[in-house]
């Protein structure tokens, strides 16, 4: 399924993201969280590809066993970072040869562990969307920052990297998280009057543990509102569902209001989990948003 056309029939649609696990015990709980989802009748579930292709196999074997197996639509994402052209071709061959359509073209960031990249690997996900459209069918997108790349030196010209990536060949964006959606409807609304009028699918992060939340939103310069370390710091600190249900509380609250703004739909980062993710897609549809 090509996502470009799949916007052109529907909207919203509802999608999540998956990462290859990475021990026996978190493959079970995947495949729970993979059926639980399944159940939910996504549009499509995406799969990450790790830096460097260290979850080459393991995003390869997810995407085989969603589309193959579960009978799920798939969008495969794809981290250049590293990997020299012989490698980009041999990944995104085995990608067409799944049945494959969409992918997300992204650069990737350095692996924590010694790694040496390609000397001809490509320095940015613009060079790797033409990569890709030059010798492939592939509906190609890229990643898109509501409150800029942590490392762009401003949200301006993060914008006009964007605008490269799309003027290299990409067809959409999905955006990071951010928990203001303020920082999201700005963003578009940039990204319209620069001319980037492809379709941008927010993604939206639940809070799952104050401690991931913390770790990600340093690794990725999201901002956590004050209406949310407000909203924590009034729960026990060992009260672990109430925590789950405030971060479900404030993810629907949040998808509504993307909802009512016209947006292609919702992408939902599900860390492999899927209690928070069934509760909020349930409590969408029965306020019919969805
Ligand atoms: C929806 C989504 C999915 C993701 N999936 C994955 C995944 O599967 N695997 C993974 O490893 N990572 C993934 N990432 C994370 C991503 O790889 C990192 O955020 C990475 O740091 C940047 O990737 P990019 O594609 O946005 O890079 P780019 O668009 O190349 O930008 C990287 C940085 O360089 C700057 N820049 C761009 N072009 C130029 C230029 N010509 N000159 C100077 N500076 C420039 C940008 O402003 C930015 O700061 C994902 C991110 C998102 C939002």
């Amino acid at each position: 399924m090509r996502l470009v056309d799949l916007w052109k029939t529907k909207r919203p649609t509802l999608s999540f993201e998956l990462f290859p696990a990475r021990s026996d015990k978190a493959a079970v709980s995947l495949e729970q969280a993979i059926d639980a989802l399944a159940a939910l009748d996504p549009d499509f579930v995406s799969v990450t590809f790790g830096a460097g292709g260290s979850t080459r196999e393991g995003s390869h074997q997810l995407l085989k066993k969603l589309k193959h197996e579960k009978g799920l639509e798939v969008l495969a994402y794809f981290a250049g970072y590293g990997l020299g052209p012989d490698d980009i071709v041999a990944v995104l061959d085995s990608y067409q040869a799944l049945g494959v359509e969409s992918v997300l073209a992204v650069r990737g960031d350095p692996p924590r562990e010694e790694f040496k990249p390609h000397p001809d690997s490509l320095p940015y996900a613009a060079d790797l969307v033409a990569f890709i459209r030059e010798r492939y069918s592939f509906c190609v997108g890229v990643a898109g920052y509501p409150e800029g790349h942590i490392d762009a030196p401003s949200p301006a010209q993060d914008l006009d990297y964007l605008k490269h990536k799309l003027d290299r060949g990409a067809e959409y964006v999905i955006t990071n998280y951010c928990y203001d959606n303020r920082f999201f409807f700005d963003f578009r609304e940039r990204c319209r009057r620069a001319g980037i009028d492809v379709p941008i699918l927010p993604g939206v992060m639940p809070i799952y543990s104050v401690k991931m939340m913390e770790t990600l939103a340093k690794l990725c310069g999201a901002t956590i509102t004050d209406e949310i370390r407000q909203g924590i710091a009034a729960l026990d600190a060992d009260d672990k569902p109430g925590l789950v249900a405030f971060g479900i509380d404030q993810a629907v609250r949040q998808c509504t209001e993307l909802l009512q703004a016209d947006v292609p739909g919702i992408h939902i980062y599900t860390m492999d989990r899927s209690t928070s993710a069934v509760e909020i897609v349930n409590r969408l549809h029965t306020a019919g948003l969805m």
